[in-house]
């Protein structure tokens, strides 16, 4: 396959990018290598780079870089991919939080 994923990604976190992609009208397997980490990673400013979404966290209803603690924003409106990322960000919030039922 010639899908342009950033190797260090999470295999669960793709698969999600892929389902909300789909479910917005956007050919997932057509994205660039800078599109999806656009969709998949966040800019944190305290770490100055860019992490993969499971790398943040809520607490106290804000999201933390885990890296450094910082709360940070995900520029929902910034850019057309901003929604998505939002978005693919609240899906694997809720699908962590089920697979953790199990436990
Ligand atoms: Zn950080």
């Amino acid at each position: 396959m010639a899908q342009q994923i950033p190797s260090n990604c999470d295999p669960a976190l793709v698969e999600i990018a892929r389902e909300v992609c789909s479910k917005e009208g956007l050919d997932f397997e057509s994205l660039t290598l800078h599109q999806t980490r656009g969709l998949m990673y966040y800019w944190c400013s305290t770490c100055s780079g860019t992490h993969p979404l499971t790398d943040l966290v809520i607490l106290k209803k804000k999201k933390v870089c885990t890296h450094c603690d910082t709360p940070v924003k995900l520029y929902a409106t910034s850019n057309k991919f901003g929604k998505l990322r939002r978005a693919i960000f609240f899906q694997h919030l809720a699908k962590a939080i089920t697979g953790k039922k199990g436990d």
